[in-house]
């Protein structure tokens, strides 16, 4: 008997700080299928929180035992990362217990911006020229080798963290060394860690949302970002589909991403693609063996009344979805960025904002009296505003009608103060 083909238990990798595990875990449910959380958190409170699986995401090679063992005692369907920290140690689990997901390489060269231009290139996707530095070098030398204006970037970071453009060599510095601190404080070695600094690629960006089964692409959602991303930080702020771009420009974004896809040997499961177009075209700026972030799926239904999670499902257990189609409506989403660090001491105006036409709901996801840190340094939103209605323009305008009626108050923190000596 295949075990595999009659089980219908799947395995969620996900980070503890993830928005993903609540539409992961309900689509899961809607679909009665048995789902087994594996967290990254230490063993000790994985225990005491009654984790089935706690996994240290840092330490792969024990977490794909934990892993292969457990699923020789419960069989496994599909394994899941429902978010870009545990992509690598999914396609590993998979490789051994033979199910089907992408290559641990392309898993692993889709999460390191590094490899993922050097192989982009070589495959023929048009991105931006690129070449990675060591932390340790010098930043002065640096500058007077690249061209301008720039993007220095981590390697390894998401959400745009830590990616800064330089405009002229005394940003470039500024950058550099700003960039370097965030990498430092996070626990990077200054002689292992390097960064890439890549020509700015002018034009208005979009991303695509998709699904590749035996590495055909199928594009889900073809999404507009109308705010200009121009630096020097890249907050992501609001997100329309259907997009407005051409057709012919369309299927020339989707012809990018599926030659993206191929050079790095994306085969199997969602993207999300992020590019730029111009005269010139599209440009890839990266690819990720995930689905969309944060709560931004909300928006997206496929067929009659799908949810992205549930078509994710589907696909990953070997149901046929490719021909789904998403709703004929437009639908839009803000990430309500951070205007400020401090604490967050209050937020008004949810109740008008959720009146407003078209507006489907608002999540505030920052909590009361928390930390918020902006870009580059921070990692998260104030939460989401999410919209549907007959024309992305429509939409467009609803998201930032609500948006100006909320207020958020932002106090500025005070510096702790140490003892001396
Ligand atoms: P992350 O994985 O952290 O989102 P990206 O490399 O996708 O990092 O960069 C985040 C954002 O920064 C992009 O969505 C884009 O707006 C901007 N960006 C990154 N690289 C470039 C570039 N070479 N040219 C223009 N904009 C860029």
């Amino acid at each position: 008997m295949n075990m595999q083909q009659t089980s219908r238990r799947v395995l969620l990798l996900m980070s503890p700080a993830t928005y993903r595990a609540g539409a992961f875990l309900n689509a899961a449910r809607a679909l009665n299928l048995e789902v087994v959380v594996g967290i990254d958190l230490p063993e000790t409170l994985s225990e005491y929180w009654h984790v089935p699986l706690g996994l240290d995401f840092n330490d792969p090679e024990s977490s794909l035992r934990t892993i292969v063992e457990y699923a020789r005692e419960h069989p496994l369907a599909a394994i899941l990362s429902v978010d870009d920290s545990a992509s690598e140690l999914a396609a590993r689990a998979c490789a051994v217990l033979h199910l089907p997901h992408n290559s641990p390489q392309a898993a692993g060269a889709a999460r390191d911006k590094l490899l993922m231009r050097t192989l982009m290139s070589q495959g023929g996707a048009p991105c931006p020229v690129f070449r990675p530095f060591l932390l340790r070098e010098n930043p002065n030398e640096i500058a007077r080798q690249v061209s301008y204006p720039c993007v220095v970037k981590p390697l390894r970071l998401s959400g745009s963290r830590g990616v800064i453009r330089a405009n002229d060599p005394k940003e470039f510095v500024a950058a550099f060394l700003r960039l370097k601190r965030l990498l430092l404080s996070e626990g990077n070695s200054e002689t292992e860690t390097s960064i890439l600094v890549e020509d700015f690629i002018p034009g208005f960006e979009v991303a695509l949302e998709g699904l590749l089964t035996d590495g055909q692409l199928k594009v889900l959602a073809l999404f507009d970002k109308p705010d200009p991303l121009d630096g020097p930080f890249f907050e992501e702020t609001i997100y329309t589909t259907p997009s407005r771009l051409p057709r012919e420009t369309q299927e020339a974004i989707a012809r990018c991403v599926s030659i993206a896809s191929a050079s790095l040997g994306l085969r199997h499961g969602p993207v999300h693609a992020e590019l730029r177009v111009n005269e010139r075209g599209p440009w890839m700026l990266e690819i990720a063996g995930r689905s969309i972030g944060g709560l931004c799926s909300t928006i997206l239904e496929f067929g009659s009344g799908m949810c992205l999670e549930e078509l994710i499902l589907r696909h990953a257990i070997g149901e046929e979805v490719t021909n789904v189609e998403r709703e004929e409506k437009a639908a839009g989403v803000m990430m309500i960025p951070i205007p400020a660090a401090g604490l967050l001491k209050s937020v008004h105006g949810v109740e008008e904002a959720r009146q407003v036409p078209l507006i489907t709901g608002i999540e505030i996801t920052a909590k009361l009296n928390y930390s918020l840190v902006p870009l580059p340094e921070g990692a998260s939103y104030l939460g989401f505003i999410f919209a549907r209605g007959e024309t992305p323009a429509a939409v467009e305008a609803a998201i930032r009608q609500a948006h100006r009626l909320l207020r958020f108050e932002i106090r500025p923190e005070l510096p702790i103060l140490r003892p001396v000596g």
